[in-house]
């Protein structure tokens, strides 16, 4: 049986962390850490994780700024915002919520983020960076992957790794951070020839498809370390729903060295690494050294 990566308690004792460094900056420099979220619509889904992110900025005793903007604000009214946002010294992290309704271009909003503000990560310039190995703003979601990764297997180079999806916001960053550990690296998609074979290969999948349990058991090379990214809501036999992985847990643990759980397990790091990009952010634009 695979060991289990409890990515709920690895998210707490990194929030843990932030907290720490957060009064650590506070105390010896006289700043505190700002995250500004920016809401547009009333998204249900959106609604919840921006909750979730101001909660969690004010507990590490952070200040949390939410803005939520009219589902019909103009691209305009939103860029204006981001300009203000980005000539505040109290704000060290902005992050516009997606998906934005549809007559707002969201490359636009995203590329109007500065560059040292963009704690998401999706910024050209940061998706440059990390393409190229600079320092930058790493996307949250791959991040706390590459966090448990380095926690669970410690090196990891010369590993196979297949990366399955090839998202902007997960697949690739995901790859990239993974070739930065030198692994060897594989990315697949829904053109992949015999994906269970490639999957095969790998000392490390990452499951990051959106599609409920698509990954099964006998995909996995026994004690391979599996990270499933996905988030899908099912339905059961009684009526009632549940959230399940990308990959199917029950066969996967079988063969799997160690997994992540959905839930409990990519999912809590996502906004801890949030937090702790704009810590990182908020020390590099006051120019103080970040805490140990
Ligand atoms: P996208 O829909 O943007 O990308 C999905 C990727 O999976 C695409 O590259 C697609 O290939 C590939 N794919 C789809 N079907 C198949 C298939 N049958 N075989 C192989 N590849 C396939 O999704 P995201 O990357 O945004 O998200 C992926 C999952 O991760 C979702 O469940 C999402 O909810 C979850 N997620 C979780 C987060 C967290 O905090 N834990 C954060 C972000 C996402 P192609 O490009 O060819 O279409």
């Amino acid at each position: 049986m695979a060991t289990i990566i409890d990515g709920k308690a690895f998210a707490a004792g990194l929030r843990e962390e932030i907290a720490r460094k957060v009064g650590i900056v506070k105390q010896d420099h006289g700043v505190t850490p700002g995250l500004a979220v920016v809401l547009v619509g009333e998204d249900p889904a959106s609604q919840v994780y921006v909750r979730s992110k101001g909660k969690q900025t004010v507990e590490a005793g952070m200040n949390s700024f939410e803005y939520k903007l009219d589902v019909d604000t103009s691209e305009a009214d939103l860029l204006k915002l981001i300009d203000e946002l980005n000539g505040r010294d109290d704000v060290h992290g902005i992050l516009v919520q997606l998906p934005l309704p549809k007559h707002i271009n969201e490359e636009a909003v995203i590329n109007s983020i500065a560059v040292e503000k963009d704690v998401d990560g999706f910024h050209l310039s940061n998706v440059g960076k990390l393409s190229i190995g600079a320092e930058g703003i790493v996307p949250c979601t791959p991040l706390g992957c590459i966090m448990m990764l380095r926690d669970h297997l410690g090196d990891m180079s010369g590993m196979n790794a297949v990366v399955v999806g090839r998202s902007n916001i997960v697949g690739k960053p995901m790859a990239a951070l993974l070739l930065a550990e030198s692994c060897t690296v594989t990315i697949t998609h829904s053109r992949t020839r015999d994906l269970p074979a490639v999957c095969r290969e790998a000392d490390i999948v990452v499951a990051a498809v959106g599609r409920p349990e698509m990954v099964t058991g006998d995909w996995i090379k026994p004690g391979a370390t599996v990270i499933d990214v996905g988030i899908n809501r099912i339905e059961k036999e009684d009526g009632s729903t549940k959230l399940v992985g990308d990959v199917e847990f029950e066969s996967a643990e079988k063969v799997a060295g160690a997994i992540t759980p959905v839930p409990g397990g990519v999912g809590p790091m996502t906004i801890a690494c949030l937090l702790y990009n704009t810590v990182q952010q908020a020390c590099r634009l006051n120019g103080i050294p970040v805490p140990e």
